[in-house]
């Protein structure tokens, strides 16, 4: 028996070093294209991840809760300082509903077995996020914003990013109060995580919504809209993030396999026994795990880090395909040229566009970015339906969705940009 055991820890060793080696070399490609915005993108390196914290003891997730809800304890200290009220005192009836929710994604979830809390703060931005620790902080504009099944998916995504250890251990006061504020971007729902991540945590979450009994197909719609509203973003924040179609067609792919789990509005009877094997991912190896002495919740996050090394090669690959695409759609945007614009109304304009490139294409999005004199940025984005050919002229009317006048855009600095554009087969 206890022979047993020593040979499970070796293999369990030899299995932890072989991951983290994988881990190490994989992430070389990633830090090189994935880099965020924001300085919290460099708090949570590769490296962090796997330094033994993807596979973390209990003491060390003991640790991380620490750390990360100090951060978010120190920001609540502010908010009290700055008089700006919080969860319940803040707007009742949102709160409610936040607990509602959260409680159903978290009784899903690896973490059932810790106490969390949820936090509303009050910012008018689209917005939430996870610090490692115990707590979730959502902006109660991203409450106003979302129906239930779609903050579901929000917080089992941000749950999952603790879940999958993607929090590390540097991330400072400073960055949580840039999650905190109104700045922050607003086209990933903390905006804080390179695209691998975000893809992970997508994973996870879609699951827990559709064991919680939400719809997981939530998530998608939430990006659909974005990609309406905003278009792909692609060529703004090129590199740094999965842009909106592609999240988008991704969360549905997920919402497709899980699907078979969901029991509206209710919880999935079999929901513990689905967090170990499901049509994502399956408990193998790391069976060793459980009987090496750790705890249940501790080998459930190794069974999650598992998972993710899978999805990690394919990443590397994605990260490539990504950052070529980013070039494609530069490329394209030095053969559209701007022939007519007319105004159409207070709101809108139309132009007319020539493409002189030799390639079809299809999903031509144009996006129209204007600045102010304060340095606020109005962005605008028209979608030309079907395929453009080489020497297409195809008309596109602009809209301002958020009141704003064409007199008052034509005292701005503007310029025209391709949004997204893929090559028609
Ligand atoms: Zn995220």
């Amino acid at each position: 028996m206890k022979g047993d055991r020593m040979i499970v820890k070796q293999r369990l060793a030899l299995l932890l070093m072989v991951l983290s080696v994988a881990l190490l070399s994989g992430c070389q490609t990633l830090q090189n294209i994935d880099k965020g915005l924001y300085d919290v993108a460099e708090s949570i390196t590769e490296t962090d991840r796997v330094t033994g914290q993807r596979t973390l003891s209990a003491a060390d997730r003991s640790a991380q809760i620490r750390q990360g809800n100090a951060a978010v304890e120190q920001l609540l200290a502010e908010e009290k300082k700055a008089g700006r009220k919080l969860d319940a005192a803040l707007d009742r009836k949102q709160y409610q509903r936040l607990v509602r929710i959260f409680d159903r994604i978290h009784q899903v979830s690896h973490l059932s077995q810790e106490r969390w809390q949820p936090i509303l703060i009050d910012r008018d931005t689209f917005n939430a996020f996870t610090t490692g620790g115990t707590y979730i902080v959502v902006h109660r504009g991203l409450m106003q914003q979302l129906n239930d099944a779609e903050v579901a998916a929000v917080v089992g995504h941000e749950i999952a990013h603790t879940v999958a250890n993607h929090v590390g251990e540097r991330q400072t006061t400073q960055q949580i109060s840039l999650l905190a504020s109104s700045a922050a971007r607003k086209d990933g729902y903390q905006a804080a995580y390179t695209h691998e991540l975000e893809r992970e945590a997508d994973r996870i979450g879609v699951l827990y919504a559709a064991l919680a009994g939400y719809d997981p197909y939530a998530a998608t719609g939430i990006w659909q809209r974005q990609l309406r509203q905003e278009g792909n973003a692609r060529s703004l924040f090129a590199h740094d993030h999965p842009v909106n179609a592609e999240r988008a067609a991704e969360t549905k792919a997920l919402a497709d396999r899980v699907k078979q789990y969901y029991q509206p509005g209710r919880i999935n009877p079999n929901s513990a026994a689905l967090l170990d094997n499901n049509s994502l991912w399956q408990k193998r190896e790391n069976q060793d795990a459980a009987t090496a002495g750790e705890g249940g919740g501790v080998s459930a996050i190794l069974s999650t880090a598992l998972g993710a090394y899978v999805g990690h090669q394919q990443a590397k690959q994605e990260a490539v395909r990504q950052a070529q695409y980013a070039q494609f759609v530069k490329a394209v945007e030095s053969y559209m040229k701007l022939e007519q614009q007319r105004r159409a109304s207070d709101k809108s304009w139309t132009t007319r566009w020539r493409y002189s490139g030799n390639l079809p294409l299809k999903g031509v999005i144009m996006g129209f970015m204007a600045q102010d004199s304060g340095g606020k940025i109005y962005r605008y984005v028209a979608h030309q339906p079907g395929i453009v050919r080489p020497g297409q002229r195809f008309d596109l009317t602009f809209k301002t969705n958020d009141g704003t006048t064409l007199k008052q855009i034509e005292k701005m600095k503007a310029r025209y940009y391709v949004d997204d554009a893929v090559p028609a087969r």
